[in-house]
């Protein structure tokens, strides 16, 4: 039996540094949201792309690095109780006969809601295929480009291929479940964390997983069952016998399925107003890296200052005729009864 369809307020595609301010935003005028994220955590580009790189341009704070300010904006998010969905994408998007709207994931999650805000960003992280023939007959059943469920893995044996963190960390956490763990890298050199590769080297001085120094040239196996991957070294051909691959090529962005849902694009980017940052849609919201308007810059403030405009018109569908009164968050001991505050 599939799952019941939540509903709620608000449903926010995206739980990058826009989407977390958003949800705060929108507490601040009673309403809630529940946030989808393809990613396995929330925080976006900042998170995913440049955790300890510092930024200098957020105002108020001289410096801070992507993975901080994530968690300052999950803080500052807590009181309003976001509900994050990780590890799906959002792929269908419809009005329905009540005017709300009806999302999907690829995973099965339904949601009807009031609005919706998409703050997609650069669009869906997409991993980067390794470039050898005829992997994609592999994809799904003995190829897998994330770990959803480490449980899938269990006694098999594993070739993980990559030199950055999700290789070394997947490595890791692979071994203890795998019958065999082999990781393989185009060179002795990897772009992970220190610790990491430290650890890593510990297994492979231990026995308890193989390292090959290699470059993936062929897949041998039938039906979509892998049974070995070939590859080359300086020293000649070689194969590694493996019923999955664990390819970590590093991710691309892409549009996705934000594309397919009748918005108006300008090259690639949701089209929105600079009042109320709507789309062409009613009711459907575009903020952060993912909407386009003249003079826009992708910028993490331009993302904030969009998400405080888009939460006021976002009221006026939640609550319909109700009167929205300004107020400052210093003062306003309504607000801090929201945020739990003594002001
Ligand atoms: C190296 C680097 C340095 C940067 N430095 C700065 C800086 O100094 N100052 C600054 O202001 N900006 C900087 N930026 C830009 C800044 O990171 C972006 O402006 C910001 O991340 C945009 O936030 P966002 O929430 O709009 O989108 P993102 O951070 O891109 O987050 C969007 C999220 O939406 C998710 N998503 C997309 N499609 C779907 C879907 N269909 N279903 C579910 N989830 C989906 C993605 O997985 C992603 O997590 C930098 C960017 C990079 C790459």
């Amino acid at each position: 039996m599939s799952d019941p369809v939540i509903e709620t307020d608000a449903l926010i595609v995206g739980a990058g540094p826009v989407a977390l301010f958003a949800v705060f935003e929108l507490g601040l005028v009673d309403i809630r949201a529940h946030l989808v994220d393809i990613l396995d955590k929330p925080g976006g580009q900042c998170a995913e792309l440049y955790p300890e790189k510092p930024i200098y341009d957020i105002p108020g704070i001289p410096v801070i690095s992507g993975q901080e300010i994530t968690d300052r904006l999950i803080e500052q998010a807590a009181p309003f109780e976001p509900q994050l969905h990780l590890g799906q994408m959002v792929t269908a998007l419809e009005r329905t006969g009540d005017g709300r709207f009806a999302v999907e994931t690829d995973t099965g999650a339904r949601f009807l809601a009031k609005v919706v805000v998409v703050a997609a960003g650069g669009g869906s992280f997409q991993p980067k295929r390794p470039p050898v023939p005829g992997i994609e007959d592999y994809e799904g059943t003995s190829v897998f480009y994330s770990v959803r469920r480490i449980e899938t893995f269990r006694d098999k044996d594993l070739l993980v291929v990559g030199g950055g963190d999700s290789a070394l960390d997947w490595t890791l956490s692979l071994a203890p479940v795998a019958r065999s763990l082999t990781l393989m890298h185009r060179r002795e050199q990897f772009r992970g964390a220190p610790d990491s590769v430290a650890k890593v080297m510990a297994m492979v001085d231990s026995g308890e997983i193989a390292f090959r120094l290699g470059q993936m040239t062929g897949l041998k196996g039938e039906g979509g069952q892998l049974t070995a991957v070939e590859a080359k070294a300086a020293d000649g051909a070689f194969e590694v016998p493996c019923d999955i691959l664990l390819p970590f090529f590093g991710l691309t962005m892409k549009l996705g399925p934000v594309a397919d849902w009748g918005l108006n694009l300008h090259e690639n980017l949701i089209a929105v107003d600079t009042e109320k940052f709507e789309t062409s849609e009613a009711g459907i919201f575009a903020i952060g890296d993912i909407n386009w308007y003249p003079g826009k810059l992708k910028l993490i403030l331009s993302g904030f200052h969009e998400a405080a405009l888009m939460a006021q018109a976002a009221y006026r569908i939640v609550y319909p005729g109700e009167r929205l009164i300004f107020q400052y968050t210093t003062s306003s001991t309504s607000i801090h009864k929201k945020l739990g505050v003594s002001g």
